[in-house]
């Protein structure tokens, strides 16, 4: 993002000159230009933000497009999922598509319902899995989960550590305690022949795999260099 981009989306938003002036404030004292503008774009959607809730970054493009090469008609789940990029994507391409959201954060979990709606998806309030109908099954699990140990929050970005909420960034230890509790708790939630996918980092995906094979999926690391981006695609074996 560069300055002429950001001066040009603020002078859209801003409906007068004393209203541009509190937004150019509020971006000048370091708030994300998300949170200003209101919105962020993912996949060529503008999707509502809100202070706190994590925003959607353009490397989790990657989620969405495995998940639409996954399946043709996905029923799709996306765990922890902040404004739920990943699902309204693909219900805003599949409107066949059966999509729910769920998050833990009442916050995410209202902006995620503003996005996700009004195209017919559903969200969820819960702890992962929890709050999910008891029948309800998965061609795809889709999971931007927090990553980021807890010893490296301090490394990143002043928008993300002073603005975004530290439950949506704070991984635990080795910042993969989430995937290791999809990675246990996914098959249960898994159509036949369904597959989960979740974002990591190209550091982090060695040990995801190894957490992922000890629960008997079979793994393939996705990198895709010009999002800046690492998957890590699981199947149970047939
Ligand atoms: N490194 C990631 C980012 O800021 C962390 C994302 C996450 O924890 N989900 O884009």
């Amino acid at each position: 993002m560069f300055a002429e981009d950001e001066a040009r989306l603020l002078l859209d938003e801003a409906r007068d000159a004393s209203q541009l002036e509190s937004l150019v404030a509020r971006r000048v004292a370091g708030e994300p230009l998300e949170y200003v503008l209101g919105w962020a774009e993912f996949a060529g959607l503008r999707l509502a933000v809100a202070p706190g809730v994590f925003v959607p970054r353009r490397r989790t493009e990657l989620l969405l497009r495995l998940a639409l090469d996954a399946i043709s008609r996905p029923s799709l789940l996306e765990l922890c999922c902040g404004v739920a990029p990943v699902a309204t994507a693909v219900k805003a391409r599949r409107p066949e598509a059966s999509v729910i959201a769920s998050d833990l954060d009442p916050a995410a979990v209202a902006v995620a319902r503003a996005n996700l709606e009004p195209l017919d998806g559903s969200v969820v309030e819960g702890d992962l899995f929890a709050s999910l109908p008891a029948t309800a099954r998965f061609d795809v699990i889709a999971a931007n989960a927090p990553y980021v140990p807890s010893a490296e929050l301090v490394n990143m970005p002043r928008e993300a550590r002073e603005f975004e909420h530290p439950l949506a960034l704070d991984g635990g230890d080795d910042g993969l305690a989430l995937h290791r509790r999809i990675a246990a708790e996914a098959a249960r939630w898994l159509a036949p022949g369904g597959t989960v996918l979740v974002e990591t980092s190209r550091r982090q995906a060695p040990l995801d795999r190894e957490i992922f094979e000890a629960r008997g999926w079979r793994v393939e690391l996705v990198p895709d260099d010009e999002l800046d981006a690492t998957a890590v695609r699981a199947v149970l074996p047939a």
